[in-house]
């Protein structure tokens, strides 16, 4: 097994900041890179109020919440990444982006650096397969938010080794978190029962089968969801949700995947939920309002 003491986080997005700020309060020293230096700083700017969020709730003290922060260094060149004993890429859900991502990494890597994707539905096989290291490459797939929800979704690609399993199922464990084991096949768990069902959601309000209100209200009180489906979808974010969606449509070739035109047309406007404001709910004034 790996001794792990650093780790590089690539994308300081809603899921990156949440990795650094788990990883950062276990103890480990963090590299936050992402495309510039404002979008690093966003990300500790959100991780520094979740912080002080757990600090207010009495889950952490303030000195942890100092060491913490005190321990994520941004890394404006992706290269400083390479040096962390495991580099966890948590950029947007895109094949070619994350491809180009470990390409661009990979001369910079230490020849033990393990090599980790927090992606929601892409083979880890495909995507180690463009690295110098396929047998050190595993999927962490974390869920959001990171510092709230239990679980790690664990998934080996074909060639992932047997140290590198163990050593991810370690540090996950050593954040706190219980892992669960997923085959590489699309969507791997989680998200290929979960996302269909937010899909089929979409397509209840396209049909005009319900309103965004009644949808939600429906799925909560019916069937006990602590969050309606479509208040889910703009929580993990409409341009996430449909690129899981084409992952499975194109990985299992069956037409059950197709992604809602509804889905489409939003992400086409940018109105991707929470991130960017607007989504099935207008999230712009004091309580959401639903966009239809
Ligand atoms: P996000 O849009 O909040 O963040 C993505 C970040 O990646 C952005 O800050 C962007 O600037 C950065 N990025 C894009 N290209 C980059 C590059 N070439 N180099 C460095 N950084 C780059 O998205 P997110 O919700 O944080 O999702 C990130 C990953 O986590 C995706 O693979 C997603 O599927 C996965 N994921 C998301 C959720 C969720 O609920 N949102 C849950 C589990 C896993």
């Amino acid at each position: 097994m790996v001794d792990i003491k650093s780790v590089g986080v690539i994308g300081a997005g809603q899921m990156g900041a949440g990795i650094a700020h788990v990883v950062a309060l276990a103890g480990y020293d963090v590299l936050l890179h992402d495309l510039s230096k404002e979008r690093i700083d966003a990300g500790v700017a959100l991780i520094e109020k979740n912080l002080a969020r757990q600090v207010g709730r009495g889950i952490i003290d303030d000195a942890a919440m100092k060491s913490a922060l005190a321990r994520i260094k941004p890394a404006e060149d992706v290269a400083a990444v390479g040096g962390a004993d495991i580099a966890i890429e948590a950029a947007t859900e895109n094949e070619e982006i994350k491809k180009s991502i470990f390409r661009s990494l990979v001369p910079h890597l230490g020849p033990d650096t393990l090599l980790a994707s927090n992606t929601s539905s892409i083979s880890i096989t495909r995507l180690a397969s463009v690295t110098d290291r396929p047998e050190r490459f595993i999927g962490l797939h974390f869920m959001n938010p990171v510092p709230i929800m239990k679980l790690v979704e664990i998934i080996r690609g074909i060639a992932t080794d047997v140290p590198t399993y163990e050593t991810a199922v370690a540090f996950a464990q050593s954040l706190g978190k219980t892992t669960s084991n997923a085959e590489d096949f699309p969507a791997f768990i989680v998200n290929r029962v979960l996302v269909p069902m937010i899909n089929e959601a979409i397509y209840t309000l396209y049909e005009g089968v319900g309103t965004v209100d009644a949808i939600d209200t429906a799925m909560k009180l019916g069937a006990n969801h602590p969050m309606g489906p479509l208040e889910l979808g703009d929580f993990i974010g409409l341009d996430t949700v449909l690129s899981i969606m084409n992952v499975l449509y194109e990985g299992l070739a069956d037409s059950k995947y197709r992604p809602c035109p509804l889905l489409v047309k939003y992400v086409e406007a940018g109105w991707l939920g929470r991130k960017s404001g607007r989504g099935f709910y207008d999230y712009r004034g004091e309580t959401p309002v639903p966009t239809r």
